[in-house]
């Protein structure tokens, strides 16, 4: 789970913010990661999560 690719950029400067959750450096989502799949989500200058719709799934990422 250390060498998690981003879902949107496919960045790898991604950190560690919670539980089965983490940010992108490069373009800024947060995203989180459960047997569920991936959820995106732009943070808003007040700190709201907003979802981002995806089709991405969590093999593609954890691949
Ligand atoms: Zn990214």
């Amino acid at each position: 789970m250390d060498s998690l690719s981003c879902p949107q950029c496919g960045g790898r400067n991604v950190g560690k913010v919670g539980t089965g959750q983490f940010y992108c450096w490069d373009c800024y989502i947060e995203f989180s990661v459960s047997h569920r799949g991936i959820r995106m989500y732009t943070v808003e200058a007040d700190g709201e999560l907003t979802r981002i719709e995806s089709a991405v799934s969590a093999k593609e990422v954890l691949s």
